[in-house]
């Protein structure tokens, strides 16, 4: 690719150096050429004709802010006259009959896109082999996986198939997998981006993010998808959407002992901590921190969120829309058969933990004091951010792992959130750093997390940490 970021990309666009059309078909060409890592579920061609019209605005100077930026799209993100599938069979057939509000945004500011992303069934799961296509391979090793539940998204940026993409996070489904395959990845704050068009899985939750290749980019897109609409009661008004580097603002950076603990991998730990001395000699100050109810984030998390989701696809009933069974005589069995045929095994495994935890005599027991924790969890943030601006952890604990090797066992497989799902839980940003490779080529990343609305200063030490490790 001959450029770096996509100002660099607009300026070859607006001096005749590169033809958007030439750009598509590379990135077509790619696809095709890597399609055994399977990271999309399908692709617009469409695109290509679009691509003729925004050149023609470049040339007449009149494109939007994204013009020309080629994005592909998780398949639960609804776009007009387009499949939505969630990677279930439930929806295989289902056509978006309108465009969810971060689409249209695009589209106004004459992005385009190339298609629909791979990703976990309902975006439940951390390794994107929960997907009625079958899962998503790692570029930098094909024996691993992409990570999930975005993983078609990170994949398509990491194999340079598109520039950016967008993901959903509930738990770590941007980081987790940006950390895997060696991109950055941005969990906005809740409410920061509307999820009008985004299909449901934890509402209280579920934010809209994107992946690209460096700070800039990341920043950019951002800033282009957020905002508040009016179809998205949780979305907030904010002003601060200018994300403009700074390179000689010092902070202050907690390092909360938690997340350094036993079950990190001492590869990541090591690397962390040369970043870490590499702030430090640059200026910023390290402070240890302390965050003492992570240990139950992820509890806290399987609680509330399989609670939503039981609740949020109970929509899904081979009645109104979706997946329908042919075996059935009456409507309850409609009901049941297309449910149990239509959901792969581990969305119904949340959706029974969801109806359990929420259950009369067990509500207080599970719902109700996980929604205390997550209120505690909330409070410890705040308390941090009181003496520090931003908090580095690392994304995973692990580097990617390989494909089959967790899929037997959910535990296991949920514990590959548990430096992501406490930005989820307290409602804050989150962005994955690559910051390097481990002695066997897998990327290794780093979160950095702010308060509430603060992704300025999440961007703005992103694009200083990106200088140090270069
Ligand atoms: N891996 C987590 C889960 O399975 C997070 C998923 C997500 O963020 N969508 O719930």
């Amino acid at each position: 690719m001959i450029y770096n970021n996509y100002s660099e990309k607009f300026a070859l666009l607006k001096n005749n150096k590169l033809s958007l059309v030439d750009n598509i078909n590379y990135f077509l060409n790619q696809i095709d050429e890597k399609s055994n890592l399977n990271a999309f579920n399908f692709v617009d061609t469409d695109v290509l004709n679009k691509a003729e019209k925004i050149q023609q605005k470049i040339k007449e100077g009149s494109a939007g802010k994204l013009a020309g930026m080629v994005i592909a799209i998780k398949d639960n993100i609804l776009q007009k006259n387009l499949k939505n599938t969630c990677s279930s069979k439930m929806l295989s057939n289902f056509t978006a009959i309108y465009d969810a509000t971060v689409i249209k945004k695009l589209q106004d500011n004459d992005a385009l896109l190339i298609g629909r992303t791979n990703c976990d069934e309902f975006a439940m799961g951390s390794s994107n082999e929960n997907s009625c296509f079958g899962p998503v391979l790692n570029p930098y090793n094909n024996n691993c996986v992409s990570g999930g539940s975005s993983g078609g998204s990170a994949v398509a940026v990491a194999a340079n198939l598109c520039d950016a993409a967008l993901g959903s996070d509930t738990g770590g489904s941007i980081r987790q997998p940006a950390s895997f395959c060696g991109v950055f990845g941005i969990k906005p704050s809740y409410g920061l981006v509307s999820r009008f068009g985004l299909t449901a899985f934890a509402s209280s939750f579920d934010s809209i993010g994107c992946f690209a290749k460096n700070t800039q980019d990341s920043a950019l897109l951002l800033s282009v998808i957020a905002g508040f609409d009016e179809n998205d009661s949780t979305s907030v008004k904010t002003d601060n959407l200018n994300y403009l580097p700074d390179e000689n603002k010092k902070y202050r950076i907690g390092i909360p002992s938690e997340y350094y603990k036993e079950g990190l991998d001492p590869e990541i730990d090591n690397a962390i901590k040369i970043l870490i001395a590499k702030l430090k000699s640059a200026g910023h100050e390290i402070i240890e921190v302390d965050l003492p109810h992570t240990e139950y984030s992820i509890a806290a998390y399987y609680i509330l969120t399989t609670a939503e989701a039981s609740s949020n696809l109970a929509r899904f009933d081979g009645a109104r829309y979706g997946y329908r069974s042919k075996e059935a005589s009456n409507l309850i069995d409609q009901y049941i058969n297309s449910r149990s045929e239509g959901f792969g095994q581990e969305v119904k495994r949340r959706i029974m933990l969801g109806t359990f935890v929420l259950s009369t005599g067990y509500y207080d027991a599970y719902y109700k004091k996980a929604q205390k924790v997550r209120n505690l969890i909330k409070m410890d943030f705040d308390n941090v951010f009181n003496k520090t601006d931003i908090i580095l952890t690392p994304t995973t604990p692990t580097v990617a792992f390989g494909i089959g090797e967790k899929s037997t066992d959910p535990l296991q497989m949920y514990l590959s959130d548990v430096y992501t799902t406490s930005a989820n839980l307290a409602g804050i940003p989150g962005l994955n750093i690559p910051i390097g490779f481990n002695s066997k080529g897998l990327p290794i990343g780093a979160q950095i997390l702010a308060k509430q609305f603060d992704e300025a200063n999440i961007f703005k030490l992103s694009t200083q940490i990106e200088c140090l490790l270069k």
